[in-house]
């Protein structure tokens, strides 16, 4: 009967609104931990190169009657400014990505022009490595969105690929576009990543193995940008793996579609 119809409804939608306020709760929650971690893992980060900076101006000062010395300490002192200077623009980039959805004012983007500079970009650490990397860019696919930001993701993936391959390594760049999507594939024949940490290396300073990426002057906040950039902009980023033999990112995006034809005048006299 209706009255008792009407309180099992009542009943169900209470449970809901509870089961919404609990999920509120516990997503509220989880953000706070997200930003407690966040900004402990900053001040891990930047307490390493802050330590450096101040045992070398020590260092030089002790080091006043020996030329070379002081020359040397400066130069680790600028490198030491320099890694602090990258994480701290690192991680203004990824907050700020974080703290949109979507990507501010979208233009057209040439996206075989993009993966080309990135490239680019690469070439002078590729050619001291002896890394070969061969880029295969000639689409003419166009992609909604950010060319700077675009730019910092296809830059990390490539820098990435030389990072973790070895010397004399090969890394192949391509883009491809089909279905309304196009992607950008990164492979290296480098370390390679074990299966248990594929999905981690997206996380906010995540590193697999963190001496080896200290030594490669890594923030572990690359990979969270490239996956923030990519989600802004509604694509997403997946990674192949296999430890020992290489591995491949790719990241898709919809691709944008062409302008309509340009329609002829209408014909006023019909
Ligand atoms: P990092 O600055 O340390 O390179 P990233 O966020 O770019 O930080 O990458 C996170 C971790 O993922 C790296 O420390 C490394 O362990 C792993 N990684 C990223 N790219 C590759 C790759 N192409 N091959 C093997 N491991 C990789």
């Amino acid at each position: 009967d209706a009255p008792m119809l009407l309180s099992v409804q009542l009943a169900r939608l209470g449970t809901r609104f509870v089961l919404l306020l609990a999920e509120d709760r516990t997503e509220a929650q989880r953000l706070d931990e997200v930003r407690r971690d966040f900004v402990a893992n900053i001040s891990h980060e930047l307490k390493t190169p802050i330590a450096s900076v101040s045992l070398l101006a020590e260092a030089i000062d002790s080091a006043a009657d020996d030329p070379e010395q002081v020359r040397r300490f400066a130069e680790r002192l600028g490198a030491e400014a320099g890694r602090l200077a990258r994480i701290t623009n690192e991680v203004i980039e990824l907050s700020r990505l974080q703290a949109s959805e979507a990507v501010n004012a979208p233009r057209l983007v040439d996206v075989d022009e993009v993966v080309a500079a990135a490239v680019d970009q690469n070439r002078v650490v590729a050619g001291a490595k002896h890394v070969e990397v061969a880029v295969r860019a000639k689409t003419g696919a166009r992609v909604y969105g950010d060319p700077a930001l675009l730019s910092v993701a296809v830059h990390n993936l490539v820098a990435n690929a030389i990072a973790y391959s070895e010397e004399g390594g090969r890394v192949g760049v391509g883009v491809t576009a089909s279905g309304g999507a196009v992607e950008i594939a990164v492979t290296d024949q480098g370390v390679g990543i074990e299966p248990a940490e594929l999905d981690r290396v997206f996380e906010r300073f995540y590193r697999v193995d963190q001496a080896r990426a200290r030594n490669t002057g890594g923030s572990g906040l690359g990979l969270a940008i490239v996956k923030h950039t990519v989600q802004n902009h509604g694509g997403d980023v997946r990674v192949w793996s296999q430890p020992g033999r290489g591995s491949t990112f790719t990241v898709r995006l919809p691709e944008a579609e062409e302008p309509p034809e340009a329609e002829a005048p209408a014909d006023p006299a019909s």
